[in-house]
């Protein structure tokens, strides 16, 4: 007889979004002459840049081709673009690594919850609450234990590691879906120490990186001295460059890192070369010119005006006295909104005509807080900031 998953019925049902979506359509349906300003969803709205643009149409032309047609690539990923990605963390963190600790993939979702894979199911799981739903989701399929480490506005939504905390993965992602908080050098130093003396290891979930400036902040954790021995970094180009819908990712298993004598890396690349087939070449040389000076430049340009966006809302946010969280280094911005986070969601949309989303969608310690996303037009951010303002004023 068969047999299903029963994991499955544990998890929470998935409504966030769809509840979102489903109150705005339905209010929108009912006001037709009040537009609602979407600042819920973590989507990217700017299209693909003119260097990526070109590289994709390029690299469609040569599969049309004989003579450049390309089948089955390298499961791992083309060595142009694994060699693009070492550059690139040469450049932006001063990190040195080798291209065979580099696996593409389509984007870092599937790789954040494929990972798991490669560990058996007593492992004790431990995640940040509030954070990213894809992490407590993919180990409650596998039935694991978790534990959650609360993040609140004492530990300004940075947890960090305590004597008795006991687990074997722990989960970090920084900047940090969805509070936009960024572990310091310093913190993340703590961390991996902590780490490598209770043989624990580090997933950390980078996704966001382009979007720190302060040089001062880590932008992976390789950064860190000794993350090489405890930490597998997940990171995407969908916020990087807008791929959201062209899809790629990479991840970095360090050649260090061993577990009951066995290589991480090499199990990886045994995982990956048995159920995944590679990232589409079409797509990878998307990816190669997202690392080019041209696509640095472009998508740099594009990550400051989300950025410009994110300082509108914490101006506002400044001005009427509401404490929060991001903004500076990340498209999001994580606002204490004094009540229930459903209330207020209903509160902003009926009297502002602004749409969010409540914090507690991504964890019970978001309970009272809310999320609003700089991926928008400057007109409508400053447009959403007057209205919000005019409620916390109310
Ligand atoms: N990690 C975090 C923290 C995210 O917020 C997201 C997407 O929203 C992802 C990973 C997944 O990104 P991708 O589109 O590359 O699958």
């Amino acid at each position: 007889m068969v047999k299903i998953n029963q994991n499955y019925f544990a998890l929470k049902e998935s409504y966030l979004f769809s509840t979102t979506a489903r109150k705005i359509r339905e209010y929108q349906a009912a006001n037709p002459d009040k537009p609602v300003i979407k600042m819920g969803i973590g989507d990217v709205t700017k299209p693909l840049t003119p260097s990526v643009v070109k590289a994709l149409e390029k690299a469609s032309a040569e599969m049309g081709v004989a003579e450049t047609f390309r089948g089955y690539g390298d499961e791992q990923g083309y060595a142009f673009l694994r060699n693009a990605i070492v550059d690139y963390y040469k450049k932006i963190g001063n990190v040195t690594l080798e291209a065979d600790e580099i696996f593409v993939a389509d984007g870092a979702k599937s790789d954040i919850a494929n990972f798991t894979d490669l560990f058996s199911n007593d492992n004790v799981i431990v995640i940040p609450d509030p954070v990213y739903p894809v992490y407590l989701d993919s180990n409650m399929m596998l039935g694991r234990k978790i534990v959650y480490i609360e993040g609140n506005e004492e530990n300004g939504f940075l947890p960090m590691p305590y004597e008795g905390l006991e687990g074997d993965i722990v989960y970090l992602c920084s900047p940090n879906n969805p509070t936009g908080a960024v572990y310091t050098r310093e913190q993340l130093k703590v961390w991996v120490d902590f780490a490598i003396a209770n043989n624990m290891l580090l997933f950390f979930d980078a996704a966001y990186e382009a979007f720190i400036a302060d040089k001062t902040l880590p932008r992976s954790i390789y950064e860190v001295e000794g993350a090489r021995k405890c930490a597998v970094e997940f990171c995407s180009l969908s916020k990087t460059a807008g791929f959201t819908g062209t899809r790629c990712g990479y991840t970095v298993v360090p050649k260090d890192i061993e577990i009951e004598g066995r290589s991480l890396n090499k199990m990886w690349l045994r995982r990956q070369t048995t159920k995944f087939n590679g990232t589409s070449y079409i797509v990878q040389r998307g990816a190669e010119a997202v690392f080019g000076d041209e696509g640095i430049r472009d998508c740099y340009a594009n990550i400051e005006y989300y950025k410009e966006n994110a300082r509108i809302i914490t101006k506002a946010l400044d001005e009427v006295g509401v404490w929060y969280t991001g903004g500076l280094n990340s498209p999001y911005v994580w606002l204490k909104c004094g009540m229930d986070s459903w209330e207020f969601f209903d509160l902003l949309l009926n009297d502002a005509q602004v749409a969010g989303t409540p914090g507690s969608g991504f964890g019970k310690c978001g309970e009272g807080y809310f999320r609003l996303t700089a991926f928008n037009t400057h007109e409508n951010t400053i447009e959403a900031m007057e209205r919000i303002k005019k409620i916390f004023k109310k």
